[in-house]
């Protein structure tokens, strides 16, 4: 009897106990996959990593099927500011980042391609591209992932187009996929509520669903097109439960690492990813 694939779903964990008590609250929340700050989210400078403790992770991982991750780069992080030293600390921390990550191979490294602060979406692709140019390692273990945005402010990565662009302009895009947040798309316009494979169909027409590596799944507390960013719990916002049922149930989207960025607690997390399975048509455990 053929059951179906399992999901890959989770949410967002502290690193502040270590790296193998994430898995171990990732098992208890039955979680198949976590994101993480690889750094405090608004910047400063990182522990160095405890290899028994990334080994403890890795074995965790290996013996209940955790996995791929989805690390997240700080929010601070801006490849495209105005300013040459936020510039310059996003590459070093970005490279720093991936460094560390070598120590956890094959898993994601997911990032808010920037802010360009009014110097136009041409200069901050320019300097985007310019970063990852500068930070990628040819043969790293780490695939970075290009966030798309909601468009707050001067975001860059709200339309397909400029994702493509970043890949079309950095030099080993075979190290670039793409994460898609429901919220943010459907803040930025696209109607993935409404309209799921009609998103995907452009997604596909102008990144190319190869690019699709991971989902980051929020509802969200505005309507399709409000650019604002804000996250609600799944099925209690805009987009509704129907949508997450159809994504979870979507052949292409189901064997992707589905990360919850939802406002909750654990036993909120946990209650969203057996909401999630129960959709999904997993069986009770
Ligand atoms: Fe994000
Ligand atoms: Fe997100
Ligand atoms: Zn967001």
């Amino acid at each position: 009897m053929s059951a179906p694939t399992r999901l890959a779903v989770g949410c967002h964990l502290s690193t502040s106990d270590g790296y193998a008590q994430m898995g171990r609250t990732a098992l208890r929340l039955d979680a198949s996959t976590f994101a993480f700050f690889t750094r405090n989210p608004r910047g400063g400078n990182a522990r160095a990593l405890d290899p028994d403790d990334v080994a403890e992770l890795r074995q965790l991982m290996g013996e209940h099927g955790i996995g791929p991750l989805v690390a997240h780069a700080p929010y601070t992080m801006n490849l495209c500011s105005a300013k040459p030293e936020t510039i310059d600390f996003a590459r070093r921390a970005m490279a720093g980042d991936l460094e560390r990550m070598e120590s956890l191979p094959g898993n994601y490294y997911n990032f808010h391609p920037g802010s360009h602060v009014k110097q136009g979406i041409d200069v901050g692709i320019e300097l985007i591209c310019a970063g990852l140019n500068e930070v990628l390692v040819p043969g790293q273990g780490t695939t970075v992932l290009l966030e798309t945005m909601a468009g707050k402010g001067s975001e860059v990565g709200r339309r397909f187009e400029e994702l493509a662009r970043i890949i079309e302009g950095t030099r080993h895009d075979e190290l670039l996929g793409v994460c898609l947040d429901t919220c943010h798309v459907s803040d930025g316009g696209y109607d993935v509520a409404g309209d799921l494979e009609g998103v995907l169909a452009e997604f596909d027409r102008v990144i190319g669903l190869d690019r699709l590596r991971a989902l980051h799944l929020n509802d969200s507390k505005n309507p399709c097109g409000a650019r604002k960013d804000r996250h609600e719990r799944i099925g209690q916002g805009h987009l509704g439960l129907d949508c997450f049922a159809a994504i979870v149930r979507h052949p292409l989207l189901r064997t992707l690492p589905m990360i919850l960025e939802t406002p909750n607690d654990l036993d909120g997390y946990a209650a969203e990813i057996a909401q999630l399975r129960a959709l999904a048509g997993e069986r009770e455990a």
